[in-house]
């Protein structure tokens, strides 16, 4: 039998942990994942391009569990009341193929995002990390937000988004938490000014030049979350030539980062690599790191698993019969015939 995880059963584990929790929780279980990278079987995720958008698989699996997640990128959703980005995802077992778990990811892509940044920064950002610019006030904006000052230690965000309604919701969503100043900018320069950790979220299917090097300063890490699809780019090249470039997995990002301006063998470190000790993080204070972040199905493989966990203590998920259960596995027919359908058809 397969679970199924909706949006409300994931919106009461956050309600029964409380958000930092699950971020944290979410920033180990990756780690843990990341940490054991050369037994994930892995590929860039498969992509359909349309004008307005994209829509991805994005599978991975070890020697037990395999994952996908089905998720889309469509900047212009918001005009017809949709999230630019959508996703469910399935947890099976290798042994079988038996399909596990079946979950929404949308909120969970934004916790898994989040959580990922955060583990970046960990590792990259200097010590001491105060002040954050965040640019791109839309759907992920508060988990980033959260989870940088819950994990980070980040108490002043100067914010900027090109909608100013966009930036309210975001600044009305962090009023009351503790700790936590928020600035309102009128541009991104003015917010990347003192800001330690910059991180570019905003959405728009171009090669945008959200950030440029003028605005770099000694020290800076910039966790640049929205280029994330061939043809949608925020940082100028120019900012990726000045700074050391930390990736998920290389093949996917050479594809779909801002990484894809730059020429094949512009050199990157996977992150993996940082946190297993096999390659140097953040090497001076006046180092310039960029986390390139896409997005792997690495992420979702942690999350995933970490949110079937929880649920599962909780009383949480409905058992349905995605897969039918026969006494004879052959007799698929039986099973066909045999349906509450077909009873209710007779009646
Ligand atoms: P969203 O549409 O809800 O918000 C995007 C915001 O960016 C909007 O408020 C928009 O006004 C703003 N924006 C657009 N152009 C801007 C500009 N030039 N300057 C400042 N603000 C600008 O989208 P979202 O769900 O928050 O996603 C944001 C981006 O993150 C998307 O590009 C999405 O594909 C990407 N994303 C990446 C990952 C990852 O793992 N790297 C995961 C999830 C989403």
């Amino acid at each position: 039998m397969t679970t199924l995880l909706t949006t409300q059963d994931i919106a009461r584990i956050v309600a029964a942990h409380g958000l930092p929790e699950v971020l944290r929780q979410l920033v180990a279980g990756i780690g843990a994942e990341f940490r054991r990278w050369p037994e994930f079987d892995k590929v860039p995720r498969l992509a359909s391009h349309s004008r307005s958008g994209v829509i991805e698989l994005m599978p991975v699996a070890d020697a037990t569990h395999y994952s996908f997640k089905y998720v889309n990128g469509h900047p212009a959703n918001g005009l017809q009341g949709l999230p630019t980005v959508m996703a469910f995802g399935v947890l099976a077992e290798v042994a079988t193929g038996r399909p596990l778990l079946l979950s929404e990811l949308t909120l969970t892509t934004a916790m898994r995002t989040a959580a990922t940044s955060v583990l970046a920064a960990q590792a990259l950002a200097r010590p001491g990390s105060r002040t954050m610019a965040l640019i791109g006030n839309g759907a992920q904006s508060e988990f980033q937000a959260l989870a940088f000052h819950h994990l980070v230690g980040i108490q002043t965000l100067r914010l900027f988004d090109t909608d100013p309604a966009a930036t309210a919701r975001l600044q009305r969503h962090l009023r009351d938490v503790p700790g936590l100043k928020t600035v309102v900018c009128a541009s991104t320069a003015e917010a990347v000014q003192g800001a330690d950790i910059v991180t570019t979220v905003t959405a728009d299917k171009r090669n945008a030049t959200i950030l440029t090097p003028e605005m770099l300063a000694p020290g800076m890490h910039i966790n640049g979350v929205g280029g994330d699809c061939p043809g949608k780019t925020e940082l100028h090249p120019g900012v990726l030539e000045a700074a050391r470039v930390f990736v998920e997995y290389e093949p996917q990002t050479r594809i779909e980062g801002d990484l894809q301006q730059m020429p094949a063998e512009f050199p990157v470190t996977e992150l993996w690599r940082v946190l297993t000790g096999q390659a140097p993080g953040r090497r001076s204070d006046a180092e310039v790191t960029v986390f390139d972040s896409v997005g792997f199905a690495l992420e979702d493989f942690a999350a995933l698993r970490l949110m079937g966990a929880l649920a599962a203590p909780l009383g949480l998920g409905q058992v349905i019969d995605l897969i039918p259960e026969m006494a004879d596995p052959k007799n698929l027919y039986g099973e066909l015939m045999r349906s509450d359908a077909r009873r209710l058809r007779a009646a």
